[in-house]
Formats: structure tokens, sequence, C-alpha cells
């Protein structure tokens, strides 16, 4: 996949090369990532690329020639690539989404600065808009690192082994299990005897039963969007039952 991002701070995305599995997938051509600086595209000699709110107000705006411009050379080079604007405005980014986004042969970020884009951009050089949490950035830089990020480690072969991709939190519909590693002591508490057992079968049941147990306790609406595996309702009885048991008797004591 080619990663195209538009920016006034191109040099922020060397940050991603610096080790690690986004730089392997580059090394290994599963990906390439091109920042291009929008500042490129100014249509005047001083290089401006922001101008004042029409309106009034704080703040300034992107303007929209050297925006177009950076758009129009991106799709050039890339005119299979889908187009996306950083904006806490978009759709939410979740990892639904990451998955939907490697069927694109490329991608194009815009990062928006200052107070935003001139609207013109999104409504006629755009595919969509997306943003990575409900909250504003200074910047579209920090999101677009994070969809490079997310959508790298989907790219078949990219993580090395499928399973780790497979068995993520959200990639099944609930939190990953706990994970552990050695020494099977740390500080008094020891690894789950399950994990040493060698048994296959009875260490994966373990694995869904803490998902589903840390799910309920962390993120119980990620429960009610999902549809259960076979097992997962009669192990979630049993915990109701316990549950009633335990109010039932305290309930009673006091
Ligand atoms: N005035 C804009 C608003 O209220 O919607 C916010 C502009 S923000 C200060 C500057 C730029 O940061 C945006 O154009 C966008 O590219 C980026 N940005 C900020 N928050 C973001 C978020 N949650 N997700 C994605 N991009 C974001």
């Amino acid at each position: 996949m080619d990663f195209t991002v538009l920016t006034l701070f191109p040099e922020m995305f060397s940050a991603l090369l610096v080790g690690g599995i986004i730089k392997r997938a580059v090394e290994s051509r599963r990906i390439s990532i091109e920042a291009i600086d929008i500042r490129d595209f100014a249509t005047d000699r001083h290089g401006i690329v922001d101008d004042r709110p029409y309106g009034g107000g704080c703040g300034m705006v992107m303007k929209p020639e050297p925006l177009a411009g950076a758009i129009r050379h991106a799709k050039k080079r890339h005119p299979e690539a889908y187009t996306l604007m950083l904006t806490p405005q978009g759709r939410l980014f979740d990892q639904a989404l990451a998955r939907e986004l490697p069927g694109y042969a490329g991608l194009i970020l815009i990062c928006g600065r200052y107070e935003g884009v001139d609207e013109r951009i999104s409504q006629d050089l755009v595919d969509g808009e997306l943003s990575i949490g409900d909250y504003v950035l200074t910047g579209g830089e920090l999101a677009a690192m994070v969809v490079i990020d997310a959508v790298t480690r989907l790219i078949p072969g990219a993580l090395g082994g499928e399973q780790s991709a497979e068995e993520d939190s959200f990639s099944t519909g609930l939190l990953e299990y706990p994970q552990y590693t050695r020494p099977r002591s740390f500080e008094g508490v020891h690894v789950p005897d399950v994990l040493l057992s060698g048994d296959h079968g009875a260490i994966s049941r373990w694995r869904r039963q803490a998902s589903l147990i840390r799910t309920l306790l962390k993120r119980p609406d990620l429960l009610l969007g999902q549809p259960l595996r076979p097992g997962d309702m009669e192990f979630l009885e049993k915990l109701r039952q316990h549950i009633e048991t335990i109010i039932e008797k305290h309930s009673t004591a006091s």
C-alpha cells in the first residue's frame, strides 16, 4: 500500500522510520510512505498557505489553492488511491475501518493545521473524512501516523505472524485476553497454571473466557454489538449465576 501524506510538516514522518514494524514494512516494500509538503504548491512566491477566515473570527484557515495542487499531484501519481481528510469532524477511526483500508491500493492523507481547511477542499477533492477521536489536535500529522500504523499492521506479512493481528483487541470483537511471559512468578504473582499446561484446548477456552470477562468489565458496550460464539452464552450464564448467588448471600446477611 502506498501512503501519501500531504502536510506542512513532512519531516515529522521520518519518526515512523526509526524502527519497528513500520520501518520493516517499508524496507520489505509492503508499504511506501511519502510526505509531500503542501507549501511546495503555494501559488505565490512567499509560500503562503493560510489566510484569515471570511466572516471574521480568530485563527487562520488553510487556503484551497495549495491544497488542491498537492491533492491533484498526489492523485496523478496514485490514481487508485483513496483520499482522506484528517479532521475531528470525520468518521471515527476504529479497528473495523482499519481493516477496510488495506483494500485500497493507496491512501492519500491530508493533514490540516490552524483552524482547519477551506471547506471547498472536502466538498470536491476528498473521498472521506476521518477522525482519530473526539478531541482536537493541533494538526493532522499525528492522526495520519495513527492511521498508517494501524493499517500497516493489518497488511498481510507486515507483522511477521498473522496470528497476532487476528487475536488483537477489537479484531475478535472483544478485548484481548491477558498476556504473560517469563518469569513464571513475578513479585509473588504467578502465571495462570493453564498457560503452562500445554493443553491447547484448555488454553484457548481460558483465553476466550478471559476476553469475555475483560470486555464485560472494561468495555461492556462491545459485547452488545457483537455475535457471540457457541459456549460464550453458557459461560456468561454461569457467571451470572455466581454473581446472583453472591449478591443474594450478602443482601440476606445485611
Ligand atoms: N477548527 C477545527 C474544528 O473545530 O473542527 C479543528 C482544527 S485542528 C486545530 C487542526 C487540524 O488538526 C485539523 O484540520 C485536522 O487535520 C487535525 N485534527 C485535529 N483533531 C483531529 C482529530 N481528532 N482527528 C483527526 N485530525 C484531527
